[in-house]
């Protein structure tokens, strides 16, 4: 983060911001930099991916599925950027601590272990690293002791949207992102890569919401895309993964997604809608909007 807070610092924070005698690397004036620069770059990156994703990639068709909640994505934005700035704080203790040299993050490719190679070698690790990490914190979040003080929130939405993707409890949210900020004080990590790798992450995390299933057909046994992530959300204790399927499956935890066999959410709205439950723009026989469990097809073992 040192990078992006001298940048802020050279352009906006020391000629426009701050006073002049106020030196750059002050503790407290640090801490404050960060802050601001978290939070700003989160909730851009947040609303910004989530915004293209909802636009170009859902299909709102999804919208008219029983279990979509009225006002929905309100509530998921609302419920996320008011959780992001608490989970900002810790986030920012660690970056502090990086900033302070305190990490294994170095600036030049000639620092590394092996040169190129080992950058190379780092996305890799990374990934791994951090899909492993998820899925025992997502499956401890699931605990029955733990899952309805924190978890729950985010399995309130079971045909989520982008915007779903950063909508969690402020200790859910941290502790599923903490793996992302304890491998570089693991692992040597070249900085300008755990710059790119973080808006990779968050590229990911939105992706997994966007409902789209569009792995290609070999990678489907492999990724764990928004297939597997909409049965999660649809069956709660199935594909708990971020990246690959290897640890559901080591976990006993993977599911084939149910899009792949015929009985998605969207097939769901097919056949209901055939049936005369929901009619085209999304209102049940009753004439109500979403918000109703009428059959979705899909059995949800939540406690
Ligand atoms: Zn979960
Ligand atoms: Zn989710």
């Amino acid at each position: 983060m040192d990078l992006v807070l001298n940048v802020a610092d050279h352009y906006v924070l020391t000629p426009y911001v701050y006073p002049l005698s106020w030196p750059e690397d002050t503790a407290l004036r640090q801490i404050i930099s960060l802050l601001v620069v978290t939070n700003l770059g989160i909730a851009v990156l947040y609303l910004g991916l989530g915004w293209l994703s909802y636009q170009f990639i859902f299909d709102h068709n999804l919208m008219k599925h029983p279990q979509f909640l009225k006002n929905q994505v309100w509530l998921e934005i609302r419920h996320a950027m008011t959780s992001l700035p608490i989970i900002s704080i810790p986030t920012v203790a660690l970056f502090f601590i990086e900033v302070k040299g305190h990490s294994k993050l170095y600036d030049n490719v000639e620092e590394s272990p092996m040169d190129w190679p080992f950058v190379l070698f780092s996305i890799i690790s990374f990934v791994l690293f951090t899909d492993g990490c998820i899925y025992w914190i997502h499956r401890f979040l699931h605990h029955r002791c733990i899952y309805k003080h924190f978890h729950k929130k985010h399995h309130v939405l079971k045909i989520p949207t982008p915007f779903a993707s950063h909508a969690f409890h402020p200790l859910d949210g941290f502790l599923s992102s903490l793996p992302y900020h304890v491998y570089p004080f693991l692992f040597p990590l070249h900085k300008v890569l755990y710059l790119a790798l973080y808006i990779f992450v968050n590229i990911w995390t939105v992706s997994i919401h966007d409902g789209a299933y569009r792995m290609p057909g070999p990678l489907q046994e492999v990724v764990n895309g928004a297939a597997h992530h909409t049965d999660h959300h649809l069956c709660f204790n199935v594909n708990y993964g971020q990246y690959f399927t290897l640890w559901d499956r080591i976990g006993g935890s993977y599911q084939n997604p149910s899009v792949l066999e015929g009985k998605g959410p969207l097939d769901c709205i097919s056949r209901l809608t055939a049936e005369g439950k929901i009619s085209s723009n999304g209102a049940n026989a009753n004439g109500h909007t979403n918000g109703h469990d009428n059959g979705s097809g899909t059995k949800s073992k939540e406690e």
